[in-house]
């Protein structure tokens, strides 16, 4: 065996983060615990791009694109979803821009649970609406949006029928805020600043909760700054007021009043953050660049941060050598026609020979 390579055993295999971290989490051996092997997600350094955007500092993105349904809700709903099913849950019931609903009808599947998905009708992306489908999900769609749905599945909640695994169940934020956690152990230390987009605000919240415990407990030796960004057209926080119709091509922040609006701007003054928001034109330049500088494909949602990070360099804001994180929330193939309608190339048709080819090439 070459040294670079380590075998797999049983005792070194990722079994999840509940696994991982059980002792920071609300669970005993009683809990049953249902997980895909989630988290574990590469920390992805970008020296292309920091160059491409004029800075100097070193950026590493945590790729939660790489979960079991290919997002970070993964973390949360292995945790909801286990206490539910601890609770004798028959039932979950979420409100989603997409990737909640992936992620809790794969988990609710894997449990054993029926699940209920309400969606805002035509604004969910593709791969999204493909997955809730396919992990079998009672699959509803409101005509209106997602604070709409979110409002029916907060009523459900209280007839005590079914669980609510949106963010605003605990365990949903105690879930996430593994990732945090992930970032820290990898980097060996935490960063300086943190980089995520903000949509119900539960992420920012999950991690200003995993950096404050891995600073308590020692395992961190600073506090980073969290850095959370809304899209212009969907900015609730920022502009200080709900959005009645919010209005964004990154569907999965398409939010007008985040369940956890008043922790994630606690979040960001706790750690001398900002909350800011970026326009959907600034959302798709940060997307084609991130793909093009580095083959890094993520949803739209997530080029916010990126566009929020190429701001702050414009501003001047990032101190030179700074260790930065930022978290790439879901993966680009989950909303394949937002790519394919803005990458600014399309395949190139020819008759089948070799010199129509040559051509197009150009040699
Ligand atoms: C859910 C989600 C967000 C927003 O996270 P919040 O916790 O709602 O702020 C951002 N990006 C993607 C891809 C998501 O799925």
């Amino acid at each position: 065996m070459n040294a670079l390579e380590k075998p797999a055993s049983s005792a070194t295999a990722w079994r999840g983060v509940i696994h991982a971290y059980a002792s920071y989490l609300p669970v005993t051996a009683a809990t049953p615990i249902v997980t895909l092997n989630e988290g574990n997600t590469p920390l992805i350094k970008v020296d292309n791009f920091v160059r491409a955007i004029g800075g100097d500092f070193e950026l590493y993105l945590k790729y939660e694109g790489l979960n079991p349904t290919c997002s970070f809700k993964d973390r949360g709903m292995t945790l909801a979803v286990s206490k539910a099913k601890e609770r004798g849950a028959s039932a979950v019931i979420c409100a989603s821009t997409g990737n909640t609903s992936a992620a809790a009808a794969a988990y609710a599947s894997r449990a054993g649970l029926k699940c209920v998905v309400i969606l805002p009708n035509g604004k969910i992306a593709m791969g999204k609406l493909a997955q809730a489908l396919m992990y079998g999900a009672t699959t509803i769609a409101i005509e209106g949006n997602f604070d709409e749905a979110l409002r029916i599945v907060r009523e459900l909640g209280e007839t005590g029928k079914v669980e609510v695994v949106n963010s605003i169940n605990p365990d949903r934020i105690e879930g996430q805020k593994t990732a945090a956690f992930e970032i820290c152990d990898v980097l060996a230390r935490a960063p300086d600043f943190h980089f995520l987009p903000v949509g119900n605000a539960g992420n920012i919240t999950a991690y200003w909760k995993g950096f404050r415990e891995y600073h308590l407990v020692g395992k961190a030796d600073r506090l980073p700054r969290l850095f959370g960004f809304q899209a212009a057209g969907a900015a609730p926080i920022v502009d200080g007021h709900p959005i009645a119709d919010p209005q964004t091509i990154a569907t999965a922040i398409r939010i007008g009043n985040p369940a956890s609006w008043q922790s994630a701007l606690d979040a960001a003054s706790e750690s001398r953050g900002h909350i800011g928001k970026v326009t959907d034109d600034e959302i798709l330049h940060a997307y084609r660049l991130i793909a093009r500088s580095e083959g890094v494909f993520v949803e739209p949602a997530c080029a916010a941060a990126l566009a929020g990070l190429i701001r702050c360099v414009h501003n001047k804001l990032i101190p030179t050598g700074s260790v930065i994180t930022a978290t790439m929330t879901g993966h680009g193939l989950k909303d394949p026609d937002t790519a394919i309608q803005s990458a600014g190339i399309q395949p190139v048709v020819v008759r089948a020979n070799t010199a129509a080819v040559m051509e197009v090439i150009g040699l």
